[in-house]
Parts: C-alpha cells; sequence; structure tokens
C-alpha cells in the first residue's frame, strides 16, 4: 500500500501540497525533475531556471549555505507591474493626473535593492522614502534623477538642510510633517539657507484597518497631525507666507493591511482632507497614500493576516476611483497618486536556502520482543496497550497510554522505578502512540484527546540557520513564510516536522508553515538521505527581515547572492557578499580581534611552559584558533 502511494506522488502532488501555484505567483514553480525553478517570462519565452543550479553556482564561488539569493528579475518585475497597473487604472477611470511609486527604504536598506530599484525605476520616475538620517544620506547618493524624495520621521536641523540642499541640486525632496513642533524649524533653515522647501502633512486617518500592524492607524496612533493640529500647521504656513510650499497630504495606516474594504474607507476619508484643504487653496498636488498593500504569503485570498482579499489590480482601481469619486463634487484637480508599498516591492525577491543538519524523531527504537519479567504492573500494561495498539480504539487507549506514561514518571521520581524501566517505559508509549497517530487519516473527525497528538510526534529538522538573524518577524510576530524543500519534489514527502534553527533558543523554530490546505502546524518532509544535502527554501523573504535580524548566539549575517536570469537560458552572478566573520561579529562586540587573539595565544604559550602541549601541538592549536576567528558563524558543512 505505502510503496504504490509513493510510486504514485507526481511533481503535481507537491505543487498542490507546499500551494506554490498560489504564492508562488508563476515565479516559482516545479520542474518535473521535482526541482523548485524560478521562471522569467521574456519576450522569446519563459526561462526557468531550478534553484539547486543557483546553488550550485554560488557554492562554485566558495558561497555556502545558509545563504540568500536575490533574484534582481523580480525586483524589477514588481515595480514594473505597481507603476504599469497603476497606470492602466488611471486610463481605465480615467483620472487626470499620474502616478509615482517611491520605495520605503526601511523594508529593505541593502545597497543591491535600494541600487536595483533606483536603476530600474528611472523610467517610472520611481523615488525613495526616507525615515532618518541615515535613510536620507542613503537615498541621497542612490536617487535616480526623475523619482521623488519623500521625508518621514523625525527630522533635527542636520536631516533637513540635507533635504533643502537635496531641492538646490533639482530633487524634489518633500518634509513630510509628523508633529506640530516640526515646522518651526523648517521655516527656521529654509530662511536661513535661502531654499525653499516642500512639505506634506501626515494626517490621522480615523478609521482603524485590521492585520498586524493595526495601532498605525486610528487616533492613538503614534504619527500624524490630528485635525487641530493639521488646521493650525496650515494656518501657519499660510502666515508664513509658505502656502506654496505645501503640496502634498500624507497618510500611512499600517503594513500588510488584508481588508480592501477598509482600504477603501481609510482612502475616502484621505481624499476628503484633501479635498477640503484644496478647496482652501492649499495649493495641494500630491495626495500620498502610504504603504500597506500586502503580500499573500499563503496564496488564496483568504482574508488572513498573511493573505490579503485582494491583488494588486484591486488595490490600484480601488485607490484611483476612491479618489476620483471623492472628489467628484468638488471642482478641484485630480491629484498625483503617491505610494509607498515597501513589502509588496521586495517580499518575492528574496529566498533563504539553507541545509538539514540533522534530525530528530520522536519513534521508539530497541522495543522488548517479549514483556520483560519483573517489571512494574504499569509497565506490564503499558506493554500489553502496546501489543493491542492497532486494535484499541484511538481515544481511549492513547489516554490510558499517557496517564500510565505520567505515572511512571513519578514512580521513577519517588524511586520505586529505575532508569532503564522508565526508558523501556517511554519507549512503549511512544511506540503506543505513533501506531495510534497513522489511524487517525482514517477517522472522520479527531477525537479531542488525540487534537495535537500529531504535531507532537512530528519530527524536528534542524536547520543551518538562525531565526533570530534571518527570518526575525516569524519570533517577533508569527509571521509566516512559505517554506518548501527545492528539491526532490518528485518523491512523496514521508514525514511530518518542525524545524528548529542553530541557536540555543526554545524560540528559534518554525512551526507555523503555509500550506495549499491552508496553515499547519508541521510541514510535510522528506527522509534524509545518506551523503546527500537536504536543502529547503524560506520564500518571500525580501521585505523587513535582513536589518531587523540580530545576532543572538553570535549568527552573523548569511553569504548572499544576486543573480539575474537572462533570456539566452542561464543566469549571471551580479553581486555577491560573503557572510559574517566571527572576527566581524566579534568587533560588533567591542571585542578587539587582535587583542583577542594576542590574549588567547599568551594562554597556549602558558600551556607549552606548563608542558600541557608541546610547540607543534601549540601552533596546531593557534592555527585553528585563527582559521576559525576568519571563518563563518555557521556550520561549515
Ligand atoms: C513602513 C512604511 C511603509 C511601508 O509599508 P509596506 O506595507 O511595507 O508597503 C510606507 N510608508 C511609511 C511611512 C512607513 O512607515
Amino acid at each position: 500500500m505505502k510503496t504504490q502511494q509513493v510510486k504514485s506522488w507526481q511533481v503535481a502532488d507537491s505543487a498542490s501540497l507546499y500551494g506554490i501555484d498560489g504564492w508562488g505567483q508563476k515565479n516559482f514553480s516545479i520542474s518535473s525533475a521535482g526541482e523548485v525553478t524560478v521562471t522569467i517570462p521574456f519576450d522569446t519565452g519563459d526561462v526557468a531556471i531550478p534553484i539547486v543550479d543557483i546553488i550550485q553556482a554560488a557554492r562554485d564561488r566558495d558561497h555556502e549555505l545558509p545563504l540568500l539569493l536575490r533574484i534582481e528579475n523580480l525586483l524589477d518585475a514588481r515595480v514594473s507591474e505597481i507603476n504599469e497597473t497603476f497606470q492602466q487604472a488611471i486610463e481605465h477611470a480615467g483620472y487626470k493626473a499620474e502616478y509615482r511609486g517611491v520605495f520605503p527604504v526601511k523594508v529593505n536598506q541593502q545597497c543591491s535593492v535600494i541600487e536595483e530599484i533606483s536603476r530600474f525605476g528611472t523610467d517610472f520616475g520611481h523615488g525613495l522614502e526616507a525615515g532618518s538620517k541615515a535613510e536620507l544620506l542613503l537615498c541621497l547618493a542612490n536617487l535616480n534623477d526623475n523619482g521623488l524624495l519623500i521625508c518621514n520621521g523625525s527630522k533635527d536641523q542636520n536631516f533637513i538642510d540635507l533635504g533643502l540642499w537635496a531641492n538646490r541640486l533639482g530633487h524634489q525632496c518633500f518634509f513630510v510633517i509628523e508633529s506640530p513642533s516640526e515646522l518651526p524649524l523648517i521655516i527656521a533653515r529654509s530662511q536661513k539657507l535661502g531654499i525653499k522647501p516642500l512639505i506634506g502633512l501626515r494626517i490621522k486617518i480615523s478609521s482603524k484597518v485590521g492585520g498586524l500592524w493595526t495601532e498605525t492607524s486610528g487616533d492613538r496612533s503614534s504619527f500624524g497631525l490630528s485635525t487641530a493640529q493639521l488646521i493650525a500647521t496650515v494656518d501657519q504656513l499660510r502666515q508664513a507666507k509658505m502656502l506654496d510650499c505645501l503640496q502634498l497630504l500624507h497618510c500611512h495606516l499600517g503594513s500588510q493591511i488584508p481588508d480592501i474594504e477598509e482600504i477603501k474607507v481609510a482612502v475616502r476619508e484621505a481624499a476628503r482632507f484633501y479635498a477640503d484643504l484644496a478647496t482652501e487653496n492649499v495649493p495641494l498636488k500630491y495626495l500620498d497614500l502610504g504603504g500597506g498593500l500586502a503580500v499573500d504569503y499563503i496564496g488564496n485570498q483568504s482574508l488572513h493576516s498573511h493573505s490579503p482579499n485582494y491583488n494588486l489590480a484591486d488595490y490600484c482601481r480601488c485607490l484611483v476611483e476612491t479618489i476620483k469619486e471623492t472628489l467628484a463634487p468638488h471642482n478641484i484637480d485630480h491629484p498625483t497618486i503617491v505610494t509607498e508599498s515597501g513589502r509588496a516591492t521586495v517580499a518575492h525577491t528574496s529566498i533563504l536556502l539553507f541545509e538539514i543538519l540533522n534530525v530528530v524523531r520522536y519513534e521508539a527504537n530497541d522495543l522488548p520482543e517479549d514483556c520483560p519479567e519483573h517489571c512494574h504492573p504499569l509497565v506490564t500494561r503499558q506493554y500489553q496497550l502496546y501489543q493491542q495498539a492497532e486494535v484499541i480504539s484511538p481515544s481511549e487507549g492513547y489516554v490510558e497510554a499517557l496517564t500510565n506514561r505520567d505515572k511512571i514518571r513519578e514512580l521513577f521520581r519517588s524511586g520505586v522505578i529505575n532508569l532503564r524501566e522508565r526508558a523501556m517505559a517511554e519507549n512503549l508509549f511512544l511506540a503506543i502512540a505513533q501506531t495510534i497517530a497513522k489511524k487517525l487519516d482514517q477517522l472522520e473527525k479527531i477525537p479531542l484527546p488525540l487534537d495535537s497528538l500529531k504535531q507532537s510526534l512530528a519530527d524536528i529538522y534542524y536547520g543551518n540557520f538562525s531565526v533570530f538573524q534571518s527570518l526575525p518577524d516569524t519570533w517577533a510576530i508569527g509571521q509566516m513564510f512559505p517554506v518548501m524543500p527545492v528539491h526532490r519534489l518528485n518523491e512523496c514527502p514521508d514525514r511530518n516536522a518542525t524545524i528548529s534553527d542553530l541557536t540555543c533558543d526554545c524560540d528559534g523554530k518554525l512551526d507555523r508553515f503555509v500550506l495549499a490546505g491552508g496553515e499547519s502546524k508541521t510541514l510535510p518532509l522528506h527522509s534524509l538521505k545518506a551523503e546527500e544535502d537536504y536543502i529547503l527554501g524560506a520564500f518571500l523573504m525580501g521585505a523587513y527581515q535582513e536589518t531587523m535580524g540580530d545576532l543572538h548566539n553570535l549568527f552573523g549575517y548569511t553569504n548572499v547572492i544576486s543573480i539575474r536570469i537572462n533570456k539566452e537560458g542561464g543566469f549571471d552572478v551580479t553581486k555577491e557578499q560573503s557572510g559574517d566573520t566571527i572576527s566581524e561579529v566579534l568587533s560588533i562586540l567591542e571585542y578587539n580581534p587582535t587583542l583577542f587573539y594576542k590574549g588567547f595565544r599568551d594562554k597556549v604559550e602558558l600551556a607549552v611552559k606548563k608542558k600541557k602541549i608541546n610547540v607543534k601541538e601549540r601552533q596546531q592549536i593557534l592555527n585553528h584558533f585563527s582559521a576559525q576567528l576568519n571563518g563563518q558563524t555557521y556550520f561549515n558543512v
């Protein structure tokens, strides 16, 4: 029965199990060889590259796993898709102004990402958004000539001076005022430097949105001006004869907004602000609706915090049509629509790839052929249950075995049962539980006591990566990313597992997974094969993960490569960056690697003096220490 099942397993079964056609959006699929491929459409036809080929190319360049892979084509595709879909919605609605996107740098500040968005975005006038002084510097060095530069966040005098100079250089740099105290400084610096600022006002939208970031919206949001502050700020600008500088109205409701209806309500409110200010002769030109465009991490538009009930086309249409309708009763020009989509721009471009180092199975081994003599009666009873496990009632049998196990543990604690007897009893319990778990698939409804049985028996697959460094949001806010093997998908996955990372932290794990059937606490995986890597990919992780990650247990940045797939059917490695060495990580923690090495050398020299080691051994130890100091923080497999 089982072998037959394995034989008939098709690549299509893997595709529907992991839901790759949903969240993969045609960018990711599975080849007939059972390998995940990245597919890029060209006018000459699609080019599909297996991820394992890219891993090999990285390894040939000495970049081992764990590896962060960036696919430039996917970044370009998202930038053009966002711009073109807005353009279509504008044409379709007969909207009388244009769309201008900006990329919020905080979502992925990495050099290769920013350089590529700026380069590729030139034709669309796609700009950048900065939320701090460091981000502003980065924008000034990278921004193309056509893009807007939107400055949110708190601004000190030096920040403001930089932004003003940017205007002098020909950029359109907007200061978005988040709190009333910012305006006097902007006015003062502008007068001092003799440069006119471009000003935007951030409004607070009173309607709240759902999802994981709901606190960004509503009256208590820490960002934006209340209506009273807004009016006061407009009046201040009028008094200072700088009303002509006020050209942009801004709002941002939070990230990953799951429900399009809530977006619509908020956009209508923002457009009402716009209409009334414009009617008061404020010379507004731009309506900036911030971020929030969600990524479908599950791929079935299920109105879940991970799966919005809309796609990009719905979003663009919603914004364009809602603004148009809301402004219709007022005789004012349509504003240029700005959005600051970060997540939706970069999520797809990055994949974390890591190998499984070993597996712990919750399975019985070395079970006795007969019930051992002279056992405690409870152990004997456990043995009987084990023998009858195939035929007993699943829930009653399981509850009895569980009770026996706990009593046996108690007897061990009080010294009645010895360690070997306990070990055998625990093995028997596992065997009973495994047999019952196998029968669950045949039941129509899983009885309550067996609710989490499968999960409690799942294997633990240990991956060569750190959740805290590479997928911090899975730990911090319960974010899920699609995770699946990148090969062997023509084989039936025969195990159920959760994934643990390399850190010595019980939170360093993945135990919520995206499957086509919905959310799952375990992930179907394949048994490891001797002498063969087993490699998993975490997909759609290009947004927010890289700089939010930390050095927990001193695991640093992984190796990174960027590739560009070409229409000839191959790909080019466009950028590569080695991961942090141990020495680099230690430097961040105030250690001086040179002194550090010297300290260790003195210790080893002393050992020579005390005749614990000889000079040759000393040199071996020092060479090894030094090589590890300059090596990377992850496992060398
Ligand atoms: C974080 C942020 C964004 C990006 O939001 P996404 O949902 O990732 O698109 C945009 N604008 C502002 C002001 C932000 O703080």
